[in-house]
Order: C-alpha cells, then sequence, then structure tokens
C-alpha cells in the first residue's frame, strides 16, 4: 500500500473543494491533505478516494464525505494530546485524521472484520490508536474521561453513557436523528452535572446500532 504523486495532487483539489464548502480549520484541513483516504478503500477506487462523496465499505457500511469528516473534526476543537473517542470505526480514516492531529484516539467498531481491517491499514500506515470491537453506545468508561467523543453513526437520541465519559468542558460530537436525516449536535459539558447543546447541520450516516457482529 502506497501513496502516489497523483493521489497528493487529488487531495489538495479535495481540500480546494472543502474551503469552497466553507471549512476553515486549518489543522483539519491539513490533515486531510496528508493522510491517504484512497488506501482505506478498496485500491481499484483511486477515482472515488478524493471526490467529496461517501463511499460503500464491507459489511453494508459507508467511509464518511471528506466534509462530513472535515465538520465533525472541526467540531471538536481538538489540541494536541486530547484523549478522543470515536464509536464507529468503519474503514478506520476519521480515526487516522484524529491521530494525524495529535489526538490520543480511542475507537470502537461493533462490527468484527471492520475493526480488524482498520487495524490493520492504520498499522500499515504507522498510527498509533488503540482499537476496540465492541457495542459504543457504552463507551470505554476505563479510558475516560476523554477530552472529546465522535460518533460516526446515527443515533436516535444522545447516549447516556458517552455524555458521562466526557471532562469538564469535554465535547461530544454526534448526528441524532431517524434514518432519514440527523442533525449534527455538539454537547458541551459545562458542569458535573450540565450539558449545553447546538445544532450544526443536517447530515445523513449509517445507524449507530446495538450489540456486535462476527460475520462478513
Ligand atoms: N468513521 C468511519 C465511518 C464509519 S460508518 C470511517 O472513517 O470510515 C459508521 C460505522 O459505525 C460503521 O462501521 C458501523 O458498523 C459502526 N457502528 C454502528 N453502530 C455502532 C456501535 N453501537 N458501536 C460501534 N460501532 C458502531
Amino acid at each position: 500500500m502506497t501513496d502516489s504523486f497523483e493521489a497528493k495532487g487529488r487531495r489538495k483539489r479535495l481540500v480546494a473543494v472543502l474551503r469552497q464548502k466553507g471549512i476553515t480549520d486549518e489543522e483539519v484541513l491539513r490533515a486531510i491533505d496528508t493522510v491517504p483516504r484512497h488506501l482505506f478503500m478498496d485500491p481499484a477506487f483511486l477515482n472515488h478516494a478524493y471526490i467529496d462523496k461517501a463511499f460503500p465499505l464491507s459489511s453494508g457500511q459507508t467511509i464518511s464525505q471528506p466534509y462530513t469528516v472535515a465538520v465533525q473534526t472541526s467540531l471538536l476543537r481538538i489540541k494536541k494530546r486530547d484523549k478522543i473517542l470515536e464509536v464507529g470505526t468503519g474503514s478506520g480514516y476519521q480515526a487516522a485524521v484524529l491521530a494525524e492531529m495529535g489526538a490520543k484516539v480511542y475507537t470502537i467498531e461493533r462490527y468484527r472484520d471492520l475493526f480488524l481491517k482498520a487495524q490493520k491499514t492504520l498499522i500499515s500506515l504507522g498510527y498509533e490508536v488503540d482499537f476496540f470491537y465492541g457495542d459504543g453506545y457504552e463507551g470505554k468508561s476505563q479510558y475516560g474521561p476523554f477530552d472529546g467523543i465522535i460518533v460516526t453513526a446515527a443515533a436516535p437520541e444522545v447516549p447516556s453513557a458517552l455524555l458521562q465519559q466526557l471532562k469538564n468542558g469535554g465535547r461530544l460530537v454526534i448526528p441524532i436523528g431517524g434514518s432519514i436525516s440527523q442533525v449534527m449536535t455538539v454537547a458541551v459539558r459545562t458542569s458535573d452535572n450540565t450539558f449545553e447543546y447546538t445544532d450544526h447541520g443536517n447530515f445523513i450516516f449509517v445507524p449507530m446500532l446495538k450489540g456486535t457482529v462476527n460475520a462478513k
């Protein structure tokens, strides 16, 4: 698995598209310019890797659209060495973007084959990320509390276990809603018992489901 000049050129054009669409966080844009998204997809799809579209993975899941990755990552407001929990590893691309920005990343996936594949991809690219096969509704309290939690699947409501695993001042970024479309929601923990919610536009994600799947 290698990067290439062609892929680098395509990434520069993708970053320009994301700027046009309103992404302004330079650290996020730098990470997207650096992480070789095509290596998180089937190698036959270089043509698709750097257009601003979601793309199918195995198990009926999808690698999020680059714009969506950019919005969610910007909303987390990551600082270097922040502890970030991701729910929904999928291809591992979002986890790589977070790691590229200097975060300490913990990521959970409920599909065993995706969990294994993403782990392999990130290790081969030299990213140090902690992977878990499990149900992200429970979070990972033994590794918390977290500076930020990002959920990359659509939840019907904010899971309370995730709120409880935020540090004071920590941010949870999660698409909330039904199957047709969801509202990108940020919950900031303002004290032990208080959370402030803001909305950030409509998106479409695969659903956040309970339990695990140990099959292809
Ligand atoms: N962040 C991914 C996009 C993943 S798509 C990427 O960069 O490629 C959403 C993922 O969330 C799917 O892989 C799906 O299996 C996973 N998922 C859904 N519900 C989950 C849950 N309860 N716990 C962990 N992962 C979950």
